[in-house]
């Protein structure tokens, strides 16, 4: 058994800690909101060029608002939505390899455990359910939420040592 009170502390350090998963969070959320505000600015500059006044704008943003979010503040619930999601999977994935690396599991391969949903399995993704490869190779091809796959930073796909049983495909339900 590995000391479960230097497993908690690194597990802390890992998401809190400098340089660690909140940290970088913060930072993608700040990215975020940046391209949010620019491109608000744009939208009312605009809105005020067709001759919209201020109070019909606002009225307009209230409605857009309401709707959870229509074409002006969809986007960015979206992309906010989609960096919780990464954070949450990044938090499991620092956690569990935490673990796995202080219980001494060899990690020199690893099996890719894709992870969909009833409706919608990721065409990228799918195909890899249960390749085992180097971290290097997966580097190379894209790890989950990388980017390569058309779920991007939504994906919920796994990297797991191939030593241990996991399931090659979980299916969450909606
Ligand atoms: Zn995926």
């Amino acid at each position: 058994m590995p000391d479960d009170k230097q497993l908690t502390i690194e597990i802390a350090n890992r998401i809190y800690g400098e340089g660690g998963l909140v940290t970088n969070l913060n930072g993608a959320v700040n990215d975020e909101i940046a391209i949010f505000a620019a491109e608000m600015e744009k939208e009312l500059r605009g809105l005020r060029r067709a001759g919209m006044t201020d109070n019909a704008i606002r009225q307009l943003l209230l409605d857009d608002i309401e709707a959870g979010g229509g074409r002006f503040f969809k986007p960015f619930r979206n992309a906010i939505v989609a960096q919780l999601n990464t954070g949450i999977a990044e938090a499991a994935e620092i956690g569990k390899n935490t673990f796995l690396e202080s219980e001494g599991v060899d990690t020199s391969r690893w099996k890719w455990g894709v992870t969909q949903s009833k409706s919608g399995p990721c065409p990228d993704c799918a195909p890899r359910a249960g390749r085992v490869e180097t971290m290097d190779v997966w580097e190379t091809i894209g790890t989950p939420r990388s980017g390569f796959s058309v779920c991007r930073e939504n994906c919920l796909c796994r990297l797991d040592p191939a030593g241990i049983d996991t399931p090659d495909k979980v299916i969450i339900e909606e």
